[in-house]
């Protein structure tokens, strides 16, 4: 009890085998065995042990950086003699899993299935860009980038200077695509790093190119078309005028031109075949006066999987490089698998009396024969407080209602003793909040049905959270 740091050592009346949160996980920390091995060889019983492998890269969490010794000076040996009274390789070797019970799972291969899945289905020469942005909607930009382009991506497409000076940093050779026209401010950095941003503007043409001139560099460039997304881009029927305008700085390369489709998940096509005519229109003007547009390309996701007349020379990916169907007209179309799972260990277990509430507000009423179990996982990771009661997490391979309000770093769920006797829930034991388990899956498709929002956000949420994120 010693080192609990405010004193508290009220744990006297209960069961001598009561097991704390805090004391699985201090016995957790300095013991290399997966839980689940240890757990048998605890002879710990009841709960469930998931097959072999049982906490996938449970070692591979990355080991943090070893704190700087001034960092360390409260860890210092009270002799005044400047001695370190623990290790800093050892405290950085402590896995993150092992210091908080939740994190994000990204299995590759997953990646890597739906990356060449996609490439499969496209044209002989339309290549695939792997759109990365957001941290890769949160499977991590680097990785994701790395596995897509061992698996037929050849182009890789983010949303900021710095998401692609990530890439470089990480020894990413392929060509990057910033997917809206950063400020001109940032063109160092563009030439710098090698980093081709989306053009729609004049004046960002200009400086770029006179940069790129003034360093015996070229100024590389993909054109955006406006043909009825409305958000960035030129106007389709002035975008042959405005490659003109610009076509005379001799640093400037045109090296591709594209447009965004607004509606291409959505079940109606006429906006859809509307922006198709106005891109091809955008294009031809373009051929017309002489100028070569490069690799032309325009379906996201969506239009890439539903409609193979619109692949031209390039897709870009995002969504279901993660293994998401980008609407439901896409389910017969294609096997994608989803990459991303979230889990969790118990960290608390008890009854709760009838008639007592759970969490902020108490909305949650025991109906009495329950066990309420604890997760360290909350909205602050993701797990969105919209979810509250509305969601089930898989334990044992089945599934259990979430209950009482998700809070920031922590929730609740229910095992109803009455519908599964003699089911003993067991601090430490692994819950998936997404993916699967035994026969029963949750996915982020119906958590994002539940809050009315799209897969993207919720994928997101989880994955560029404060939580771990290990690769399987
Ligand atoms: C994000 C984005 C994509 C990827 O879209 P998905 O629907 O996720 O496949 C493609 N193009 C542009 C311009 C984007 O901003």
């Amino acid at each position: 009890m010693a080192d609990i740091p405010n004193g508290f050592t009220g744990f006297s009346h209960r069961d001598p085998n009561f097991v704390s949160a805090g004391d699985a996980l201090r016995r957790s920390r300095y013991d290399e065995t997966p839980f689940a091995t240890r757990k048998q060889e605890q002879g710990v019983t009841g709960g469930w042990t998931p097959a072999a492998p049982a906490a996938p890269g449970y070692a591979a969490s990355a080991p943090r950086p070893v704190a700087a010794p001034e960092v360390l000076q409260f860890a210092e040996d009270g002799t005044g003699a400047g001695q370190l009274r623990f290790d800093p390789e050892k405290l950085a070797r402590i896995p993150e899993t092992d210091r908080r019970w939740s994190w994000v799972e990204i299995d590759l291969n997953a990646i890597r299935h739906n990356a060449s899945t996609v490439k499969h289905r496209l044209r002989p020469g339309t290549r695939l860009m792997a759109v990365v942005k957001a941290d890769a909607y949160g499977h991590g930009a680097v990785q994701v980038a790395k596995t897509a382009l061992n698996s037929g991506a050849e182009y890789l497409g983010v949303a900021t200077v710095d998401e692609a000076i990530a890439l470089r940093e990480a020894f990413v050779n392929a060509p990057v695509l910033v997917l809206g026209e950063p400020p001109a401010t940032a063109i160092p950095l563009l030439l710098a790093y090698k980093i081709m941003p989306s053009v729609y503007t004049a004046e960002f043409a200009i400086r770029y190119g006179e940069a790129a001139d003034a360093m015996g560099l070229r100024a590389p460039f993909h054109l955006k078309v406006n043909t009825g997304m409305n958000r960035i881009g030129v106007r389709w029927d002035e975008a042959a005028e405005f490659a003109r305008q610009i076509s005379f700085h001799r640093a400037l390369d045109l090296e591709g031109t594209f447009t965004h489709f607004a509606t291409a998940d959505c079940p109606g096509t006429i906006d859809f075949d509307r922006q198709v005519k106005r891109f091809a229109e955008a294009v031809n003007a373009l051929r017309a006066s002489g100028i070569n547009p490069g690799i032309v390309h325009a379906a996201n996701s969506a239009a890439a999987i539903r409609y193979p007349e619109v692949q031209l020379d390039m897709v870009r990916l995002g969504i279901s490089l993660y293994g998401f169907y980008p609407c439901p007209e896409a389910y017969p179309l294609i096997d994608l698998k989803p990459a991303m799972a979230v889990k969790a260990r118990i960290t608390e277990v008890k009854t709760v009396p009838v008639g007592e509430g759970v969490s902020y507000g108490l909305h949650y009423r025991s109906p009495g024969a329950v066990k309420v179990c604890t997760l360290p996982i909350g909205y602050a990771d993701g797990f969105r407080r919209g979810l509250s009661g509305r969601t089930d997490v898989l334990l044992a391979g089945q599934r259990f209602h979430q209950v009482g309000n998700i809070c920031m770093d922590q929730c609740m769920f229910e095992v109803n003793l009455r519908q599964r006797h003699n089911f003993e829930p067991q601090i430490g034991d692994e819950v998936v909040i997404v993916g699967e388990q035994g026969e029963a899956a949750i996915t982020i498709d119906e958590m994002a049905d539940t809050l009315g929002t799209i897969q993207h956000e919720v994928a997101i949420g989880f994955g560029c959270s404060r939580m771990p994120r290990i690769y399987i």
